[in-house]
């Protein structure tokens, strides 16, 4: 097709057209152990409460465009020091394109480790930015060494450190994320999107290194549908970034909602600090079998390496017996083989170790193997 004809391959930017879209699977009627979610929902008298509680809600309305009550409340219930500000985005995967919109012009760079959080890499492409990977160490901790020399050669405008990080467990040690905010020439976001699994956290740090922010979400913790993300940091970069932010970008049905569930924050808690212990248990079970490498996790989910090249027949014999993991081996490089299973209930986790040990006792012919 002529690049001047009136068609999309002619109009449609080449780094977007490069793009693969984000892929969700359909769950089915699967054990759906592939997102990271909290698998537990409320008690039926705390459902009946939070209906009560959208009651009053003005749908007519556009909602409160600061989303004040949940900003406080937030505040409050994720230690953000006093004097720092949020911006609240629909997701935190908003916050980050938010950023890359405010800062973004051709040649600058957004930096990241990888393997990490795919939508750091397709966001840099949404905004039309450079992106540069520093490889992980063998064991997935953060090469200090190669990202400062890589800060010094790209210069990025925004490092991403997810903390823990993202598809591997990994928590990052806080003496290499401490010298990376050091040596990095623009922000460095740390990204603590798993942070009701670890008790590591920057919340504190922020104000004391002056290119630091803190991204948080309350999908992890249990608030997956709401979508809402918040990023913490000082008043001077804050005021900037939120000029790109769209106006009422938090429904009024997510604010009243977090709102709620924040006010009953002990019923979260106990479901995460029950997904923690459920974490170790899994972990345990996982390192017992021997043709399989679990690595450590600090957030709510376990990745581990299959046999080479059995990911793929492995995934799918878990997906034949109503279990959905995440298959990452075609992602490639140092995910290549390895797969990642989100920690559910004891009953979801123990249907997900019994169909892989299944799965490992009669392995699909290679044939079958999709990558
Ligand atoms: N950061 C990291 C490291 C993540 O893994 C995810 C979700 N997988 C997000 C951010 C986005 O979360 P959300 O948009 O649901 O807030």
């Amino acid at each position: 097709m002529s690049r001047n004809a009136k068609s999309p391959q002619r109009w449609i930017r080449r780094e977007i057209q490069a793009l693969t879209a984000y892929h969700v699977p359909d769950r089915g009627n699967l054990i759906k152990l592939d997102a990271m979610e909290n698998p537990y929902r409320w008690p039926d008298a705390l459902v009946d409460e939070w209906l009560d509680s959208l009651r009053s809600v003005e749908l007519n309305r556009y909602p409160d465009p600061g989303a004040g009550a949940l900003t406080a409340k937030l505040k409050q219930s994720m230690q953000v020091p006093d004097d720092m500000q949020l911006i609240l985005g629909n997701g935190s995967d908003e916050l980050i394109q938010m950023l890359a919109l405010a800062l973004a012009e051709n040649d600058r760079v957004i930096l990241a480790p990888e393997p990490t959080f795919v939508m750091y890499r397709m966001i840099a492409a949404f905004a039309g930015m450079q992106y540069h990977a520093v490889p992980l160490a063998d064991d997935f901790s953060l090469d200090v060494d190669a990202t400062l020399a890589a800060l010094s050669q790209h210069q990025p405008a925004i490092v991403f450190l997810a903390y823990p990080n993202n598809p591997t467990g990994t928590l990052f040690s806080a003496a290499a994320v401490e010298a990376v905010i050091e040596a990095a020439p623009g922000l460095v976001v740390v990204d603590e999107a798993y942070a009701p699994f670890t008790d590591a956290s920057f919340m504190a740090r922020l104000g004391k290194a002056p290119n630091l922010l803190v991204l948080r979400t309350v999908s992890k913790m249990g608030l997956a549908g709401l979508r809402l993300g918040l990023l913490a940091g000082p008043a001077a970069w804050l005021g900037e970034i939120d000029k790109v932010r769209l106006p009422y970008n938090i429904n009024v049905l997510t604010q009243v909602s977090a709102l709620f569930a924040l006010e009953h924050k002990a019923t979260l808690d106990a479901q995460t600090a029950q997904i923690r212990r459920d974490r170790a248990q899994l972990f345990t079970a996982l390192a017992a079998i021997d043709a399989i490498e679990p690595y450590p996790s600090e957030a709510n989910f376990i990745l581990f390496r299959t046999p080479p090249r059995q990911a793929g027949a492995g995934f799918a014999a878990l997906k034949s017996q109503g279990v959905l993991i995440k298959n990452l081996s075609s992602t490639g490089g140092r995910l290549q083989d390895c797969l990642r299973v989100t920690v559910g209930t004891p009953e979801e986790n123990a249907a997900f170790l019994a169909a892989l040990r299944n799965a490992l006792d009669s392995p699909l012919p290679a044939t079958l193997t999709t990558g």
